[in-house]
């Protein structure tokens, strides 16, 4: 068989533990059988972040923004444990982190659903993506200790001129305070990437924030994204037979829980911080959940929703075999490719990203799947086997081989 051949390399960021094993096998398992693989490869893994004083993260993002899609296995993010355990000079920063803020995106989270895996909400027959806004708000705050005694203040200078607004007078007791910002131009790429996204998808947006109580700064959001599907989007999406719908947070929470899924839920960051490993619990597992940061610009980066499975990696390098789950990341590869042949035009590589994702969910209906998902799979008829990541990956092989 000729291998599918590719135009524009996918930008490829390699992590780390035991991801970093996985994507390796992926790509020999999965991908190089079928595919005339063309990537430029960045590695993230935290020694060579060590060694290019993290440079190579930086890197890795501006080739995203100049080729438009990239990849990327799960890294480790530094804590004080890790700079001992890798002899870290520096403490760096989140390579996530360091990309959103570099592309300016959006993440997209969505889960993999598959028959005998029923979400906790039975109601959820579509998946729910959440999509998180990636700047701003708790994320880049400053907080302090205030004594008792003292007075926190708020104060914005203009021109020469300052305006001052108080937070807190801590007479009665000490306390603490926080001063947290987002900027016009980051709400309105999130609304952009959340439009554009929902159109791509021609699937209902629904954004919420608390702007009852938030009046000036939450209300922001809301009018920014009024604005702009008033402005830009309105008629592409009456045209897509699609809607968008603003509610209160606490409101949406409920009709979530009571809705059937199939639509895009946009969350301030720590509102999708937080709604997103509640979905992906529900939903079966966060091995089991994609995620892609859209840029305004159209730029796109797939990634697995989990971490590095650093315990599982300590047990591969005892020469034991793990069943570590391997679909996430699978699923990012796909989106990749069938990204890079949508731009590309080639038809070929889209259809064997859709191939590759169905002969995998098809792997795991049939009962092949690794440990994590045997204890949460119920299919009548099916006796579910639990194999290691190999053996699994060489089953979704086959069947790719033969659907191919
Ligand atoms: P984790 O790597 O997601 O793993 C937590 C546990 O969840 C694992 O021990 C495993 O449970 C289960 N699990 C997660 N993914 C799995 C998979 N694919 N297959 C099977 N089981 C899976 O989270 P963590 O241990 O908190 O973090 C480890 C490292 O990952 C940290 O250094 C963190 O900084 C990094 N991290 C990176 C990202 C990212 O790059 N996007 C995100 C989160 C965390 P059992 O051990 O019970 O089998
Ligand atoms: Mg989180």
């Amino acid at each position: 068989m000729d291998k599918i051949k590719m135009l524009t390399p996918i930008v490829e960021l390699d992590g780390d533990e035991m991801t970093r094993v996985v994507w390796q096998w992926i790509k020999e398992i999965v991908i190089s059988p079928f595919v005339d693989l063309k990537s430029e490869y960045y590695d993230l893994s935290l020694p060579n972040r060590e060694a290019t004083k993290d440079q190579v993260t930086k890197d890795a993002a501006a080739a995203i923004d100049k080729l438009g899609v990239g990849v990327k296995c799960a890294t480790i993010t530094p804590n004080a444990q890790r700079m001992t355990e890798y002899s870290l000079t520096s403490m760096w920063k989140s390579p996530n982190g360091t990309i959103r803020a570099a592309l300016d995106g959006t993440v997209f989270r969505e889960p993999i659903m598959v028959k005998g895996i029923s979400p906790l909400v039975p109601g959820w027959t579509s998946p729910i993506i959440i999509a998180r806004h990636a700047y701003g708000d708790v994320y880049k705050d400053v907080e302090a200790i205030c004594p008792k005694g003292s007075k926190a203040e708020l104060v914005i200078t203009a021109n020469g001129e300052e305006k001052r607004v108080l937070i807190a007078d801590y007479q009665k007791s000490a306390g603490i305070a926080l001063g947290m910002h987002n900027l016009d131009s980051s709400i309105r790429s999130f609304a952009k990437s959340c439009f554009n996204y929902a159109l791509s998808k021609k699937q209902d947006l629904w954004f919420s924030s608390k702007d009852t109580i938030s009046a000036t700064y939450d209300h922001r959001f809301k009018d920014i994204f009024q604005e702009e599907y008033d402005e830009n989007y309105k008629a592409a999406f009456e045209a897509a037979g699609i809607t968008y719908f603003y509610t209160l947070i606490d409101d949406a929470v409920a009709r979530v829980m009571r809705s059937k899924g199939g639509f895009i839920w946009a969350c301030k960051n720590y509102d999708g911080d937080v709604m997103s490993d509640m979905l992906a619990t529900a939903f079966g597992s966060l091995a089991m959940m994609t995620s892609v940061l859209v840029s305004p610009t159209g730029k796109y980066e797939y990634e697995a929703a989990h971490g590095t499975v650093t315990r599982h990696y300590y047990r591969h390098l005892k020469g034991e075999q793990t069943g570590t789950n391997p679909i996430a990341t699978l699923f990012a590869w796909s989106g990749a490719l069938r990204k890079r042949g949508e731009l590309d035009q080639l038809p070929a590589l889209c259809s064997y990203a859709d191939a590759l994702e169905k002969a995998t969910i098809d792997t795991v209906e049939e009962g092949y799947m690794t440990g994590d998902l045997k204890a949460i799979f119920h299919k009548e008829g099916v006796e579910p086997v639990a194999l290691t990541t190999q053996e699994f990956l060489h089953k979704i092989a086959d069947k790719l081989a033969t659907v191919l």
